[in-house]
């Protein structure tokens, strides 16, 4: 039917536990996210924002419930092909960085899913001019500070080019004229048809980017899909 929402994340009634714990963080969760467009996750600390997207790549297994990715179960995909369709930034840079060199950190998903080397360095160039990182091509990526790992991070994801993009406080560290390259690429992706759900305290990065709210409360979804109008901060 035209112009009917096609779901590309789907959660049905899903309810997750950690371990040992005897509360659910996610409670009978049902939401359904498009690849188009960006979303902007929000509640309070503790709400369950990053289990709920740890639940969506696979990470965190529902004990209760299903997680569709493009009309499949979940359960049918391994993490790598879940990983080549969704390109997540963790809240903490260092929990995705393992390479030797920043450089080959931005690579390594491309290289790894087998892209001609040429093809590699294309892109990894690129991405580490767009974050200001070329002089630290050669670096081992721990021994930056915490906002140059934050752009390494989202670098590397990024330079993976997924349909689906996740990016979990991803502001963290960086100063304006980074923020704002972000958001800037951000915006180009979303009109190149490709999703973004972001979890994010920095409201005039929300308010400049998210086309959609979606509030989770104490592990429950209380609002679903406010569509608002941009913030334009065009000059
Ligand atoms: P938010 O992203 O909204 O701040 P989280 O998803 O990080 O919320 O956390 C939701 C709840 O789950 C919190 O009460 C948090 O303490 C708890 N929690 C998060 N990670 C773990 C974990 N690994 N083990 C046990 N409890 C956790």
């Amino acid at each position: 039917m035209e112009g009917e929402a096609v779901a590309y994340i789907e959660l049905r009634d899903v309810t997750f536990f950690y371990p040992q714990e005897k509360k659910p963080v996610l409670s009978e969760v049902n939401l359904t996210i498009e690849k188009k467009g960006i979303t902007a996750l929000s509640g309070s600390n503790g709400s369950g924002k990053t289990t709920l997207t740890k639940v969506m790549i696979g990470v965190c297994k529902p004990c209760k419930g299903d997680v569709y990715l493009d009309g499949r179960s979940i359960k049918d995909y391994t993490l790598a092909e879940i990983g080549r369709r969704i390109g997540y930034v963790f809240q903490n840079p260092e929990m995705q960085l393992f390479c030797s060199t920043v450089a080959e950190e931005v690579g390594f998903g491309l290289s790894n899913r087998g892209c001609a080397p040429e093809s590699v360095k294309g892109k990894v160039d690129f991405y580490l001019d767009y974050f200001d990182l070329t002089a630290y091509k050669n670096t081992f990526p721990l021994h930056l500070s915490q906002g140059e790992k934050q752009r390494i991070a989202i670098a590397a994801v990024l330079a993976n080019e997924a349909d689906f993009l996740i990016l979990d406080e991803p502001t963290t560290g960086l100063d304006d004229c980074r923020k704002k390259r972000l958001e800037d690429y951000l915006k180009k992706t979303a009109l190149l048809g490709k999703g973004v759900l972001l979890i994010s305290h920095d409201e005039s990065f929300v308010n400049s980017l998210a086309q959609k709210v979606v509030t989770i409360e104490k592990g429950q979804i209380i609002s679903d899909g406010n569509l608002r109008e941009v913030v334009s901060n065009e000059a």
